[in-house]
């Protein structure tokens, strides 16, 4: 087949130049993580796995919006509740009966929760776990991994990073993924000064391996900080409802203290939620935090039927079962060609890499030739697979993957 051509993405990222910063900012945006001849930029129609460009290309779409789809576009169960609840009211001066029957939801499905609160962006409920650990111990200090992500604000980014001051990062300790001993020994330096550690429940940086949590790693971790009285945050921002519809932390066993979802819990609608503890229930009223969209009741009840969706179909299960039969397929067919495609994480949201070339720009070329026929693959960061995502999807993809290798195969012996 002949790979796709991007020029109305192209022309539309030029005019998009002229009047936003970056033409397109942040995780959506081209290089260094997608590069500019490869890859489109802009999205015409989205429905069930598969999603179409401005240039009239097809896609099935492994990044699933990164994370939030998790049923398909346009799931009817899930779009159904939407439109039903918008011809009744969205947002408005009050809250809405959506609202109470959500958190009674969580609360029933998650052991953690005893209670939850709901915004609209991961960071928004990050934020807000961080100032509830913060009033609830009257300490300072959050243990964090390195590399890992939560959000945007100051001091979630990287030290360094461009509008940001050193005093943003003056209160967080980054420890490494996997290393009780850097936990203890940040402990020791910080007594009584800790008031939480936040941490994705398996880690899953970009441009790199991601890495499970090693055997009694989190067993290890909660003794520390039940011994230091310092709380444990979940960030299952990226992972909810993928693993496990109890909070990922169920999958891998520990008990953390809060935990933050959002992405997959409404299958694109704009929600995040934050669910803790009933110690917690009081700090977490004290601390004030709101926004003009957080009470959207179409997200809510976006959220329910999800939720409900997710839980009627068994949707980690499934999720998992086709993560499986795509990598298998896809190393397999790296094998065959004589190359190593490594997999690393779940296989509900993997991350894969190209061992051969360490610069990583083998695997970029990969990702670019494999979107260029219609499987659309970043080489940065993790995949996500969705219940959408169908035998005979599996199968082209397979297909593409084939010839993709072929052409990277043919282009280095050039
Ligand atoms: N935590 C994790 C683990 C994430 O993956 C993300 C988003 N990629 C966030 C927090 C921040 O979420 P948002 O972009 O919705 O603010």
């Amino acid at each position: 087949m002949q790979p796709y051509q991007f020029s109305q993405s192209q022309a539309l990222l030029r005019r998009a130049t002229q009047v936003i910063p970056c033409g397109i900012y942040g995780h959506f945006g081209p290089a260094p993580y997608t590069p500019l001849e490869h890859y489109p930029f802009f999205v015409e129609k989205a429905v069930g796995s598969r999603l179409w460009d401005v240039d009239g290309n097809e896609y099935i779409d492994y990044m699933c919006a990164y994370g939030p789809m998790v049923l398909g576009y346009g799931h009817p169960r899930v779009d159904e509740a939407y439109r039903k609840q918008m011809a009744e009211a969205d947002i408005a001066s009050l809250a809405s009966t959506r609202m109470v029957e959500l958190a009674e939801l969580l609360v029933d499905l998650v052991p953690v929760a005893d209670w939850a609160f709901f915004a609209k962006n991961g960071a928004d409920v990050t934020n807000y776990a961080v100032m509830i650990a913060r009033a609830a111990t009257g300490r300072k200090k959050i243990l964090a991994i390195g590399g890992g992500y939560h959000g945007t604000a100051p001091w979630m980014q990287a030290p360094g990073r461009h509008g940001c001051i050193a005093e943003d990062h003056e209160h967080v300790i980054r420890v490494a993924w996997n290393d009780v001993e850097a936990i203890e020994q940040a402990v020791g330096a910080h007594a009584g000064q800790i008031a939480a550690m936040i941490a994705s429940p398996y880690h899953h940086p970009i441009f790199a391996d991601n890495a499970a949590p090693a055997d009694g790693y989190w067993s290890q971790v909660q003794q520390v900080l039940d011994r230091e009285g310092i709380l444990l945050i979940s960030d299952d921002v990226r992972c909810g409802f993928r693993l496990h519809l109890g909070g990922s932390n169920e999958k891998y066993g520990f008990k953390p203290d809060l935990i933050c979802f959002s992405k997959a819990i409404a299958n694109g609608y704009a929600l995040s939620a934050l669910v803790g503890t009933d110690a917690l229930k009081s700090d977490a009223a004290g601390v004030f935090h709101s926004g003009s969209f957080w009470y959207s009741a179409g997200s809510l009840a976006a959220a329910i039927a999800c939720i409900e969706e997710l839980k009627a179909i068994d949707g980690p299960a499934l999720l998992e079962q086709q993560g499986r039969k795509l990598l298998d397929g896809m190393t397999q067919l790296a094998a065959a060609h004589g190359l190593d495609l490594r997999v690393t994480g779940e296989p509900a949201m993997p991350y894969l890499r190209l061992t051969d070339d360490p610069s990583l720009m083998l695997h970029q070329r990969f990702c670019g030739e494999c979107t260029r026929r219609g499987a659309y693959f970043t080489s940065h960061h993790n995949w996500f697979l969705s219940t959408a995502h169908t035998d005979d999807d599996i199968q082209q993809t397979l297909d593409i993957v084939d010839e993709s290798l072929k052409a990277i195969r043919r282009e280095s012996s050039d």
